[in-house]
C-alpha cells in the first residue's frame, strides 16, 4: 500500500465514530499520525484507537475537546502542536436536529453554528499558518449536500453547512500560492455527504420507518427515493476514500471545491 503520508499528523473531530472514524482509518492506511477526537467515555476512546492503528497509524492520540467551547478548542490546538501537528485537519464533527423555524429555540440554534460552523474557524485559525510554513497542509471540512442545497425543517445545519463551504472557499484563496507541486501545497475543500450510514440519520430513519408501518429498510428508501437519485446511500469508507486522496501531494491544485458525495441529490 502507498504509504504516502507516512510522518504527517492529522487531526480529525469527531473521529471516535462515523464518517470521523471512517476517515482517520482511511489517512491511518495511508501512513498519517491520528488525533482522534469526539464527545465519548474511555470504552469508546479506546476501541476507536484500537481500530486506527489496525488500519495502520503508526501513532494514535486522544485529544478532549468539547466543541461548544471556544477555549476548550484552544487548549485543544496548543495541545495538538506540542505533539507535533496538525498537517492534516478535518472538520468533521456535527450534529443535526430538525425543527421548523419557528419551533426553533435559540439554545438548539447556537448549539448547532457552535458545532458545526465556529468550531472550524476556532481550529483553521490556529492550524492553517504552521501548514502554510511546512509548504504543506490539508484542510478538509465535511460538510453536507446541506451546504449547497436546503431541506426544510434544518436552518439552524443548513445556515452553518453553508457557512463552512463559503469560509472553505475564503481560507483556499487565502493560501492558494503557498508551496510547490514538490511540497503538495496548502488546500482547503469541503466534502459533501448525502445519506450516509451512521448514528446522525437515525432520528430521521426512525421517524420515517414508523410512517412505514415501523420497517426500516423502507423508512430508508423512503428518504432516498425523496432525494438521492441513487437510492443507494453511502458507506462510512467511501467518504473515508476521498479523504485520503485529497491529502496526497499530487492534489496540490484541488482547492476550494464543494465535492458532492450524493448520488447525484445536487444535480437535480
Ligand atoms: P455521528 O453522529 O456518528 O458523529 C458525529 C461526531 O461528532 C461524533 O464523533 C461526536 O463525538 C462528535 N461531536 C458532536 N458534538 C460534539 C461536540 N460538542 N464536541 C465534540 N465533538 C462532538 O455522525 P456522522 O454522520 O459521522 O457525522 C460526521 C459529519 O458528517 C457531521 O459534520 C455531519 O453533519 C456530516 N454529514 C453526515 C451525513 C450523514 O448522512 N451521515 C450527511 C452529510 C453530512
Amino acid at each position: 500500500m502507498d504509504r504516502y503520508l507516512e510522518g504527517k499528523t492529522a487531526l480529525v473531530t469527531g473521529s471516535v465514530q462515523g464518517i470521523g472514524l471512517a476517515v482517520a482509518k482511511a489517512l491511518a492506511g495511508a501512513g498519517a499520525r491520528i488525533g482522534v477526537h469526539g464527545l465519548a467515555d474511555a470504552e469508546q476512546v479506546i476501541r476507536a484507537e484500537q481500530e486506527i492503528k489496525t488500519a495502520g497509524a503508526p501513532e494514535t492520540q486522544f485529544f478532549d475537546a468539547d466543541l461548544r467551547d471556544p477555549a476548550a478548542i484552544e487548549a485543544m490546538m496548543d495541545a495538538l502542536g506540542e505533539w507535533g501537528g496538525p498537517d492534516i485537519l478535518v472538520n468533521n464533527a456535527g450534529i443535526q436536529q430538525t425543527a421548523s423555524l419557528a419551533d426553533l429555540t435559540v439554545e438548539i440554534w447556537d448549539w448547532i453554528i457552535a458545532v458545526n460552523l465556529s468550531a472550524a474557524f476556532h481550529t483553521m485559525r490556529r492550524a492553517l499558518p504552521a501548514m502554510s510554513t511546512r509548504g504543506y497542509g490539508r484542510v478538509i471540512n465535511i460538510a453536507s449536500v446541506h451546504g449547497l442545497v436546503a431541506s426544510a425543517n434544518k436552518a439552524p445545519y443548513v445556515a452553518a453547512k453553508f457557512g463552512l463551504v463559503g469560509m472553505s472557499k475564503v481560507a483556499a484563496l487565502e493560501y492558494a500560492a503557498i508551496g510547490s507541486r514538490a511540497t503538495g501545497g496548502v488546500t482547503v475543500n469541503c466534502i459533501c455527504p448525502g445519506w450516509t450510514e451512521t448514528a446522525i440519520i437515525e432520528p430521521q430513519v426512525a421517524a420515517r420507518a414508523t410512517e412505514q408501518g415501523g420497517d426500516r429498510e423502507a423508512g430508508i428508501a423512503s428518504l432516498l427515493a425523496e432525494k438521492q437519485p441513487s437510492l443507494r446511500t453511502s458507506d462510512p469508507a467511501e467518504i473515508g476514500m476521498l479523504a485520503a486522496w485529497l491529502c496526497h501531494p499530487r492534489g496540490h491544485n484541488i482547492t476550494g471545491t464543494a465535492i458532492p458525495v450524493d448520488g447525484g441529490w445536487t444535480a437535480q
